[in-house]
């Protein structure tokens, strides 16, 4: 640690012991920090750190304090390994104190630091803790915090629509608390949030609300940043006119706030500006300087959109090999950000899951003491179909997601090239070729319109289906008899021990008897005739069904992923196979009122349990 001479004094007169000294240094930080010298007060902090820790006291207070301090002072200049280094120490010596304060200033400061390394699966649960911790002692500021928080890891996660809650909730229910500039930055992230998912009006609508308020309070940042933003929207929106005058005030108030994050989003205004004025020259230019400074930041949606652009240029110039070039390239970064978003997806799922489970056994340990066992009984009725809905949302959600932008993209790639490769030919081109063309591009808006119309029926909800009593021995006859030919030509051993009748719906039983038994067939063995055992055990309130394989098993990292649909673990030219199967079996035990897991070891085989309540 350095030692300038101005650090090390200490007020005159000062008592020389040590207990004493520390105290005074942190005095002494604290009148640094009101003067925003935030580089002094970390070193009087520090020093005082430095003697606590010399002399050996156990004088925990003051340690609060000072940990307090130090992890304070480092959130503010925005170190964060020093965060997490000092608010671990002080979240367990707050708890020892039984100091909530300091408590929830450490769980906060932990989170943040957290998330801001992008480790979202860390920082959700510590943010949850946090706001619950300052629910209880009512610091509505801090609350406000923690939610903002959580909404901006849900934006990173593109779980959109949690983002969007969690900012309305702040904007409502916490007005009182929030400084204006959080009121702007809410209103530009949920703008944002709203030109991500193409809903251009709403997130007009909020780009406004900022300016406005930016405005007004004559916050020049700010406003400086939404004026980038609205004219993007506004030329989503094709409102060409308030595009240019939006980007022309950027443009002039650029230079004053030095602000580097918005200008590829500037640059990029200014060629789609261009380009739709005609001058492709200067769009070219710009769209490049765009996907320069957006590839320094890091900022993914620009670049793509950088690259979208050039195509259209290029093409507008009639150089469709570039064209064609820029595509592809826009193309390959698509799919690269779309496998982003599709992990973070699935992180999302993860966490949201761990954080239900917390909740669950958070919510088991107070109904021990409050309820009694009716109560209970009927609580967990209700539970279930709450557990029973809630998957079944998120599945569709999952679903809905998949669905809207793994194969619409993939479409939308094949309009492009083909609109491409129609345009390089057009004079070389017959009349047949042409209808061919047209053909394509009919398919192509026919399966947008299916897949629109798949997404819906997803959207929709299932109609009721009726229980009934069935046989399950008849059941696998069946599913054996739909796969006999494979059976055959694997020659499989299926065994089947005695079966019950349960009450549930056929074809469903039927289906997931199927799928299992063809997977059990499909990751066979290579070295051994494949065997596989069906059997059912009878237990208190449900039966227990396993399908068992002697196949190639599944890694016990993998085992809860299988169950996600469009989740495969091998390559398709090995194992031919959607990723489908095992989501529906889950969706069928689900509605059934059971769970499904599996059992497996790798190279061993695997067995499929599953329960349906009597
Ligand atoms: P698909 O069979 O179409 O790939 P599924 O949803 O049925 O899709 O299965 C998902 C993945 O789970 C499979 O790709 C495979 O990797 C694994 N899997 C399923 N059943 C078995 C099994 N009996 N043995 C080994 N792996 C399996």
């Amino acid at each position: 640690m350095s030692q300038k001479a101005d650090i090390v004094t200490v007020k005159q007169n000062a008592p020389i012991d040590a207990h004493s000294q520390m105290i005074a240094l942190l005095d002494q930080s604290t009148a640094y920090e009101q003067e925003n010298n935030l580089k002094n007060a970390l070193e009087s902090v520090n020093k005082a750190w430095d003697l606590f820790q010399q002399s050996r006291s156990e004088h925990d207070a003051l340690k609060a304090q000072l940990l307090f301090q130090l992890s304070h002072l480092h959130l503010k200049r925005q170190e964060y390994d020093k965060l997490t280094e000092y608010s671990e120490p002080l979240l367990e010596l707050s708890r020892k104190l039984n100091d909530g304060e300091k408590e929830v200033s450490a769980l906060t400061n932990l989170a943040i630091s957290k998330g801001v390394q992008s480790d979202y699966k860390a920082a959700m649960p510590i943010f949850v803790d946090a706001l619950e911790k300052s629910k209880q002692m009512g610091l509505r500021n801090n609350e406000a915090n923690c939610i903002i928080n959580i909404g901006n890891i849900y934006a990173n996660l593109f779980n959109f629509e949690e983002a969007l809650d969690r900012y309305k909730t702040v904007l409502t229910d916490y007005n009182d608390v929030i400084t204006d500039d959080t009121r702007i930055i809410i209103s530009l992230n949920t703008g944002n949030l709203y030109y991500a998912i193409d809903d251009y009006q709403r997130s007009y609508n909020y780009f406004k609300q900022a300016l406005d308020a930016a405005l007004a309070l004559d916050k020049i940042g700010l406003a400086t940043r939404t004026y980038v933003l609205l004219s993007r929207t506004y030329l989503e929106l094709n409102n060409l006119s308030e595009a240019v005058i939006c980007t022309q005030k950027a443009a002039s108030m650029m230079d004053d706030v030095k602000r580097p994050n918005w200008r590829p989003i500037n640059f990029l205004n200014l060629a789609q500006i261009d380009f739709l004025n005609s001058n492709t020259e200067g769009g070219y230019q710009r769209a490049l300087k765009g996907i320069v400074t957006a590839r320094l930041l890091k900022d993914d949606v620009s670049e793509l959109r950088g690259f979208k652009l050039l195509s259209d240029i290029f093409k507008k110039e009639k150089k469709y090999k570039l064209a064609l070039r820029s595509q592809m390239i826009y193309s390959q970064k698509q799919q690269d950000y779309l496998n982003k978003q599709r992990d973070m997806h699935f992180l999302d799922f993860e966490i949201r899951y761990a954080l239900r489970e917390k909740e669950r056994r958070i919510e088991a340990l107070t109904k021990e003491n409050r309820y009694q066992a009716i109560l209970l009984e009927r609580n967990s009725q209700i539970e279930k179909q709450n557990e029973q809905l809630r998957q079944a949302n998120e599945e569709l959600q999952q679903f809905a997601f998949i669905t809207s932008h793994d194969l619409k993209e993939p479409l939308r790639m094949i309009g492009s090239f083909t609109q491409i490769i129609e345009k390089q030919y057009a004079d070389k081109l017959g009349e047949d070729s042409k209808s061919h063309f047209n053909y394509i591009s009919e398919g192509v808006s026919r399966m947008h319109g299916l897949l629109d119309a798949l997404l819906q029926y997803a959207t929709i909800g299932k109609v009721d289906i009726e229980f009934e009593p069935v046989e399950i021995a008849d059941v696998v006859r069946k599913a054996r008899a739909n796969l006999q030919l494979k059976i055959e030509e694997t020659d499989t051993n299926v065994l089947c021990g005695e079966m019950p009748i349960v009450k549930g719906v056929p074809s469903f039983l039927v289906q997931l008897f199927q799928n299992l038994i063809s997977n059990a067939i499909k990751f066979r063995n290579d070295d051994s005739r494949p065997i596989i055992l069906i059997n059912a055990e009878e237990r208190k309130n449900d039966w227990l069904f396993s399908v068992e394989d002697n196949g190639i098993g599944i890694a016990q990292e993998h085992q809860e992923r299988i169950f996600i649909i469009f989740q495969r673990l091998h390559k398709r030219a090995k194992y031919e196979g959607t990723g489908i199967g095992l989501s529906i079996c889950f969706k069928i035990v689900s509605q059934l009122g059971g769970k499904i897991w599996v059992n497996s070891e790798l190279g061993k085989g695997s067995t499929f349990f599953f329960t349906i309540p009597k």
